[in-house]
C-alpha cells in the first residue's frame, strides 16, 4: 500500500478556523490515516515530503467550469485545485475528459460532470445545452444524463419554462441528483421555490418590478443585451428585497457561486493581467493568442456603450455587498471560475481574492474553497484532511490564513495520496 508523509507543516484541515502548526500529515492508501501533532517517524516505506515553512491543504474545488481539455485539466492541477464541477458542457466532451484523466493518460483534477445545460426551446448557448420543450422531456433528459453520462447533478440555465423546471428538479431530486441554476426566466425566489440547491454566476437574484418589464427581461437577443439588463438589475437593486432573498437563501440552504472573477473577465477586466500571468506565459503560442483574442472581444460587453460599463461596475459592487451580507447571515458562498479558456488558474485564485475583498474572512474563504464545497456535493470524503478523507491535499509556501496570495505558491499537489510535481504538470514554454 502506498504510503506518503507531509511533516513539519502547517496544516488547515478545510473545516477549521485556524491552522495547526507544527504538525504531520500520514497517507496511506490514497486517503488520510491521521494528523499527528508535532513530527512523526514515517512508516517503512513511505514518500517524505518536507513542509518546512509551508501549509497544507485539502485541494481546492472549482464549483463552476467550461474548460473542457488536457491543457486545461493541468492548468487546474498547477494551481492547486483537484476537483473541478463542469457546470454546462457537451457531456460527451466531459465523459472522455474523465477517461482521460482517470485512465492515466493526462495529469487531472477530479471531474464532476452536470452535463448539458439544460435550457428552454431556443437554447443561448447551443453547443452546450439541451433544449426542452416540455415536462415529460425534462424527466427523460434527467434520466438519460444519470444513466449515459454518469452525471453528478444537473444545471437548469436562461430560459426553460417553469414547468419544465419543476419537472428537472423533481426528476434530479427523485434519483438523488443535485440541481443547480443560472436561470433568467425565473427569478431566484422561483428557483428556490421549485428546490433548487444552487444558484450561480449571472442568476436573476435582483427583483426590480417596474425597472425592466418581464417582456423585455425575456425578450433579449444577445447576451451582451442580457448582460447588460443584469448589471442594470444590480445597480437599481432593492436593498430590502434582495435581503429577502438572501433569507431565503438560507433557509433554505440553497449556496452561491457568483463567479465574480469569471464575469469580470467576460467585460474585459483582467486582459491585462492575464496577458502576463504566469500560466499564459506557459501555453503554447496559438493557445495564448486564441486565450487573448477570446478575451479582448469581451464577450459580455461586446457591444456595450460607456454607461453600461459604468452600470456594471455599480452593479459588481452591489453584488459583492450582497456576497458579503449573504455570508454574514450563514449563506453558503462557494468558489467557481466560469473558465472556458486556459487562464482557470488565474481566475481561480482572483475569485478568493474577490470574495475576501467582499468582506469574506480569509478563513471562510478557505473553507468555501474546499470542505464548504464538498459539503454542497455532498462528499465529505472530499475538501479536508481528516483520518478517511481522499488525500487531495496541497502544499502551499507561507500562510494563506495571513496572506491568501500564499496559495498559488505551490509547491506540491497530491492526488489520491500521489504526489505530483506542479512545474512537470504544466511544462515551461521552452
Ligand atoms: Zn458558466
Amino acid at each position: 500500500m502506498s504510503r506518503l508523509v507531509v511533516r513539519h507543516t502547517r496544516v488547515f484541515d478545510g473545516t477549521s478556523d485556524r491552522a495547526i502548526e507544527r504538525a504531520s500529515v500520514v497517507v496511506e492508501g490514497g486517503r488520510v490515516r491521521e494528523v499527528v501533532l508535532g513530527p512523526v517517524d514515517p512508516p517503512t516505506g513511505a514518500r517524505v515530503v518536507d513542509g518546512r515553512g509551508g501549509t497544507l491543504l485539502p485541494g481546492l474545488i472549482d464549483m463552476h467550469s467550461h474548460l473542457v481539455s488536457d491543457l486545461g485539466a493541468r492548468t487546474y492541477l498547477a494551481n492547486g485545485v483537484t476537483t473541478v464541477r463542469y457546470a454546462g458542457n457537451d457531456p460527451d466532451a466531459v465523459l472522455a475528459l474523465r477517461d482521460h484523466v482517470e485512465g492515466g493518460r493526462t495529469p487531472g483534477p477530479r471531474i464532476l460532470s452536470l452535463g448539458p445545460l439544460l435550457d428552454g426551446v431556443s437554447p443561448d448557448y447551443p453547443d452546450m445545452s439541451w433544449p426542452l420543450a416540455s415536462a415529460a422531456q425534462a424527466r427523460l433528459a434527467v434520466q438519460r444524463l444519470r444513466e449515459a453520462y454518469r452525471v453528478d447533478g444537473i444545471i437548469l440555465t436562461q430560459k426553460p419554462a417553469l414547468e419544465v423546471a419543476r419537472a428537472a428538479v423533481d426528476e434530479a431530486h427523485r434519483l438523488g441528483l443535485g440541481v443547480t441554476g443560472q436561470t433568467w426566466s425565473l427569478t431566484a425566489r422561483e428557483a428556490i421555490a421549485l428546490g433548487f440547491d444552487g444558484l450561480e454566476n449571472t442568476s436573476r437574484l435582483p427583483e426590480a418590478p417596474g425597472l425592466l418589464p418581464e417582456a423585455r427581461l425575456l425578450g433579449y437577443r444577445t447576451i451582451p443585451e442580457r448582460s447588460a439588463m443584469l448589471a442594470r438589475l444590480w445597480a437599481g437593486v432593492d436593498r430590502e428585497r434582495l435581503a429577502r432573498v438572501g433569507h431565503q437563501m438560507v433557509k433554505y440552504e440553497t449556496y452561491l457561486v457568483p463567479t465574480l472573477a469569471g464575469m469580470d473577465a467576460l467585460v474585459g477586466r483582467y486582459t491585462a493581467r492575464i496577458r502576463e500571468d504566469r500560466d499564459t506565459r506557459r501555453l503554447p503560442a496559438p493557445v495564448r493568442r486564441d486565450l487573448l483574442g477570446w478575451l479582448g472581444q469581451r464577450f459580455f460587453g461586446a457591444s456595450w456603450t460607456r454607461r453600461d460599463f459604468a452600470l456594471w461596475r455599480v452593479g459588481v459592487a452591489r453584488y459583492q455587498r450582497f456576497v458579503r451580507d449573504f455570508a454574514r447571515l450563514g449563506g453558503r458562498v462557494l468558489v467557481g471560475t466560469d473558465a472556458v479558456k486556459p487562464c482557470a488558474g488565474f481566475l481561480y485564485h482572483e475569485e478568493l481574492a474577490r470574495l475576501a475583498g467582499s468582506g469574506l474572512p480569509r478563513d471562510a474563504v478557505l473553507r468555501a474553497a474546499t470542505a464548504g464545497a464538498a459539503d454542497a456535493l455532498g462528499r465529505s470524503d472530499l475538501g479536508r484532511i481528516a483520518p478517511g478523507a481522499i488525500a487531495d491535499l496541497v502544499l502551499v509556501s507561507g500562510n494563506p490564513l495571513r496572506r491568501l496570495g500564499a496559495l498559488r505558491a505551490i509547491r506540491a499537489v497530491i492526488v489520491a495520496g500521489r504526489l505530483l510535481d506542479p512545474g512537470i504538470v504544466l511544462p515551461s514554454n521552452p
